[in-house]
């Protein structure tokens, strides 16, 4: 078993922590997002273990499905220019809080996940 590396991710236009440390995935402070696809609006909550696929969602949103990523605080989308090099989705980027960026597929099920340190 690899050690688990958690990860702090910030919104890359507020600067906010995305931490909420009042709903916890996998024992930790989960990512709190917004999530929208379609007419569907929705809170997520991501694992800050880089790797898990463990979320917590107020509505199941169906594989495949592209959904959009927003900060909770300041609503900007986090859709980046980039493209998931596996499925095609529009890539969401997040600053992490020492420095470096993760990518994550906007492809519900896709499961792709990048650091860029
Ligand atoms: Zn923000
Ligand atoms: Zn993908």
């Amino acid at each position: 078993m690899p050690r688990n590396i958690t990860v702090e991710l910030k919104c890359r236009y507020c600067g906010e922590s995305l931490s909420d440390d009042s709903h916890q995935v996998d024992g930790n402070p989960g990512i709190k997002l917004k999530v929208r696809s379609g007419d569907t609006n929705a809170t997520v909550w991501l694992s800050a273990i880089f790797g898990s696929n463990n979320l917590e969602s107020e509505v199941q949103f169906k594989k495949g499905e592209i959904v959009e990523f927003s900060c909770p605080n300041c609503s900007a989308p986090q859709t980046s220019s980039k493209i998931c090099d596996v499925c095609g989705a529009p890539v969401a980027l997040f600053k992490l809080s020492d420095g470096g960026k993760v990518r994550v597929c906007t492809r519900s099920g896709c499961k792709n996940i990048w650091l860029d340190l």
